[in-house]
């Protein structure tokens, strides 16, 4: 028997396909009067922003779209839009001077989880409500917690009043996700679901929506590769983004998101390539200290490989990138990254050892295929 202590908080959230138009009614429902509007500087995400202008009218008092030039900063390389990672506190600071000059109570962020982001670290500061409208599989819109950059550092903090009042789902939203997107950003949802059934913090609640977010994103994906507007399997995909979200939000996360952070804070990497790199050798490392969770995550793939087997198979069939390479990664910053990932010591099955840790990254950088180190 394993005693647990378990405490549930789950933004109000509502599912569905055309929900956008249900956004009046919870923009209600929290009491808000004075609704500004966070988005991307992209055409689409101004459509959108747009579009839930004409359903709130008066409402809206400003759409803050995140232009990094007015402030200073560059794309990062690659980039073919203005979403910012890691909320950069410029941007925040930004945002904050037109959320105050407008008076705004209330932000509604539409986008993936950078601009959900700014949704947070504007709720922080203001103690204004938050509605969130995600359109990537990230999951941050369920989660308490908040990173942002400082003069490059990145820090994290979870916190209450960071969760967002209420999530609306619109599935319709997802269909514009490009494919690659679309699968790199469902194994980073996956990968919230793998390290839950390892977590020291793991309960049988979470144990079985981790299970069960996995298969939902594993058939969808498989799914989206061949019919990529399937509604069903961009439902599946969104429901299983949400209990991936659910997951990350209420038990510890381990080795994987360790050095993802690392790898996305402190070397500029993209987020959810790099979740989607590293998934396989993070469960590679556990596999031995982690025989159960093994067990569930090959169960729910449908595998009869090993569960790092089975991941890395997927992504090898859905043609994502498995390398960190590919990435842009330099072979000569693969030590500093295992000597950072191992500084601060947490909870993991297999014990973290900079030796292994810089082998993981290694065969990562290659892209072979996950062994054991
Ligand atoms: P993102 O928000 O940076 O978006 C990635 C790209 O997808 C952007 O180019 C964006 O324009 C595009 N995009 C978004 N929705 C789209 C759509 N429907 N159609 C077409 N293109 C679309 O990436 P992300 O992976 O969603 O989020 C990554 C960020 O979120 C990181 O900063 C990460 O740290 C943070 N995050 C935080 C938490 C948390 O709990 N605090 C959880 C997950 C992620």
């Amino acid at each position: 028997m394993k005693p647990f202590t378990f405490e549930a908080h789950i933004p109000r959230t509502v599912f569905g396909s055309g929900t956008l138009d249900k956004i009046p009614e919870e923009i209600e429902r929290l009491g808000a009067q004075r609704v500004l509007l966070v988005t991307e500087n992209t055409d689409r995400q101004r459509a959108l922003a747009d579009k839930v202008k004409g359903l709130l009218g008066d409402k809206v008092v400003g759409i803050w779209t995140i232009a990094l030039a007015a402030i200073g900063l560059q794309l990062h390389e690659g980039s073919c839009t203005d979403a910012v990672m890691h909320t950069p506190e410029e941007v925040t600071l930004k945002a904050l001077e037109q959320a105050k000059s407008v008076n705004a109570d209330c932000y509604v962020s539409l986008g993936g989880g950078s601009t959900i982001g700014l949704g947070k670290a504007l709720t922080i500061r203001t103690g204004g409500k938050h509605l969130a409208v995600p359109t990537t599989y990230a999951g941050s819109e369920a989660t308490p917690v908040l990173g942002e950059t400082v003069n490059k550092v990145k820090t994290t903090r979870s916190d209450p009043k960071i969760l967002p009042n209420t999530i609306v789902y619109d599935v319709d939203l997802t269909l514009s996700l490009p494919q690659q997107l679309t699968y790199t950003s469902g194994i980073n949802a996956m990968a919230h679901c793998v390290e839950a059934l390892w977590s020291v913090g793991n309960n049988p609640v979470i144990d079985g929506i981790a299970c069960s977010g996995i298969q939902d994103l594993a058939s969808a994906l498989r799914k989206l590769k061949d019919t990529p507007n399937d509604m069903d399997a961009r439902g599946k995909a969104t429901s299983g983004a949400f209990v991936a979200g659910v997951c990350l939000a209420h038990v510890p996360m381990a080795i994987h998101h360790k050095l993802c952070h690392t790898l996305g804070g402190s070397f500029g990497l993209p987020h959810s390539e790099t979740h989607t790199v590293i998934l396989p050798h993070a469960i590679a490392y556990n596999a031995k200290a982690a025989p159960e969770a093994m067990e569930k995550i090959k169960r729910a793939l449908g595998t009869d490989k090993d569960a790092a087997t089975g991941v890395y198979d997927l992504e090898k069939e859905l043609g994502t990138v498995t390398s960190l390479k590919e990435l842009g990664m330099k072979k000569e910053d693969l030590e500093k990254a295992a000597e950072i990932a191992c500084k601060a010591q947490y909870p993991n099955p297999e014990p973290l050892e900079k030796g292994k840790l810089l082998q993981l990254l290694e065969n990562a950088w290659e892209g072979k295929p996950p062994q054991s180190v």
